[in-house]
């Protein structure tokens, strides 16, 4: 079945009549200009998931023609974090290559020529040093200038308007509010609004998926993809996901949202990407966990939210830990190894059994250290933590230790029990005054099974200690 389908695809593809055409094609196109923001993550999935779910293509676009903001090696790393949830693409493009061979020039010429865009011979005005220039209409528009930048000509006293199939509602703007954006700078290198356009209509691109922050260039692009092609594709708007502290848009001065920095914070790529999956789409059932594969079966058009989805902090934690709980304990292991040195260089049986006690029990791996770094560090014991009768307490747990001739959980837990019975001691007071003389803490792994990984003798040396 699935052979078939590729056949199929590949005829449709290679079809030049558009009419017939009915594969989905999307796009993910960003800018390689730093991190990936948990944003950019969402749109990527969405897109994938329209094209795959109808056995579409899904194609990765490299906005790099704005050379100024270029960060080295950004698409390198944009690459990795893709494919590291799953998202990889049919067919792979680069704008600054596709500029070198005149396709976007071209193309504003072709505006010019058919009446629907001017050259313009203005100074370019300086955004941050003049203010952002409010005049719609551009003085060369009826010049008949022959170089310079080429700008788009909007047409007064029509309107213009898009079906939004993410908020599914049509919206519209009169053209007499749109400016004449450029299109073409006089450098020869294209603009947003140019090369975005110019690239769906050449790559058959059948649905756009973008952030909500573009609609107001939505209209110019409507103009541009009617003046260039027939087949305007669909156009959705995604959600603003808010800050659950400041209930704003989240960003990148005032939220953590880069996902690199969730990798590296011990989040799992299966439980960010299942988290996005549910920032502003919604499953017909009640279900949340979704792997990839399962995640572009259910996926459709009519699960996007119109209210902005809050990014929730405890639900991604939580998400982490089903994900955490589901894992083998050699993935466990290796995840704990990049968190702590000493874990690293531990036994092979003895990273097993304290990766066994941490699994059920932390969110992120980054919690490693907070919750089982005594394992390996010598913790500072703040003896104001120790409830009444602690040094009764830890006098027992000495003398039963001492006398234990196996070192083993059954025998450890008897031997403590009956010496708690004899002594009418509270079980609770008793083992929280052990977990915080051996570990330092008052919430940690069960503290039996720690001092059987931690052995007697450092077990004994840590008790005597506080002593
Ligand atoms: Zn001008």
């Amino acid at each position: 079945m699935k052979c078939y389908n590729s056949i199929a695809r590949m005829k449709m593809s290679t079809t030049k009549d558009k009419s017939t055409n009915s594969i989905i094609r999307t796009r993910f196109a960003p800018s390689p200009t730093g991190f990936l923001h948990i944003g950019g993550l969402r749109t990527a999935l969405y897109s994938y998931a329209l094209a795959k779910h109808n056995v579409g293509d899904f194609i990765l676009r490299i906005e790099d023609t704005d050379q100024k903001r270029q960060v080295e090696g950004a698409t390198e790393a944009l690459k990795i974090v893709l494919e590291k949830f799953g998202l990889s693409w049919d067919e792979y493009f680069v704008q600054s290559e596709r500029q070198a061979s005149g396709i976007y020039k071209s193309a504003a010429e072709k505006l010019v020529e058919s009446g629907h865009a001017f050259y313009c011979n203005c100074d370019p005005k300086n955004a941050k040093e003049q203010g952002y220039s409010n005049q719609l209409r551009d003085p060369c528009r009826d010049k008949n200038n022959s170089k310079g930048a080429i700008k788009l000509k909007v047409v007064d006293g029509e309107s213009i308007s898009f079906f939004d199939f993410v908020h599914a509602k049509e919206i519209e703007w009169e053209t007499d509010t749109v400016y004449d954006a450029t299109l073409l700078k006089s450098d020869g290198f294209p603009t947003y609004h140019l090369a975005v356009v110019v690239d769906d209509l050449d790559m058959d691109i059948t649905h756009v998926l973008r952030g909500h922050d573009w609609l107001p260039s939505t209209p110019i692009h409507l103009l541009v993809y009617k003046f260039l092609g027939e087949n305007v594709p669909k156009i959705g708007h995604l959600t603003d996901i808010l800050s659950s502290e400041t209930g704003k848009k989240l960003s990148k001065r005032r939220d953590s949202v880069f996902v690199e920095d969730f990798i590296k914070l011990g989040y799992l790529p299966e439980a960010l990407l299942n988290f996005v999956m549910l920032l502003g789409w919604a499953p017909k059932d009640n279900q949340e966990l979704y792997s990839l594969e399962e995640f572009v079966k259910v996926f459709d058009k009519d699960g996007f939210q119109d209210a902005n989805p809050v990014f929730n902090a405890d639900k991604l934690d939580w998400f982490n830990c089903q994900y955490i709980k589901e894992l083998s304990i050699e993935e466990v292991v290796k995840q704990i190894k990049f968190q702590n040195i000493d874990f690293e260089k531990a036994e092979k049986d003895v990273q097993v059994e304290i990766a066994k006690l941490v699994q059920e029990r932390i969110h992120t791996f980054s919690e490693f250290n907070a919750l089982a770094g005594f394992f390996f560090n010598e913790p500072k014991v703040d003896t104001s933590l120790f409830g009444e009768n602690y040094k009764k307490h830890l006098s027992v747990a000495k003398e039963v230790i001492e006398k234990l001739d196996k070192w083993d959980l059954d025998e450890l837990n008897t031997a403590l029990m009956e010496r708690i019975k004899k002594h009418e001691f509270k079980v609770g007071d008793f083992f929280m005054t052990l977990r915080i003389a051996i570990t330092g803490s008052k919430s940690t792994p069960p503290i039996n099974e720690s001092m059987i990984i931690l052995e007697k003798e450092k077990t004994l040396e840590r008790l005597k200690k506080v002593s």
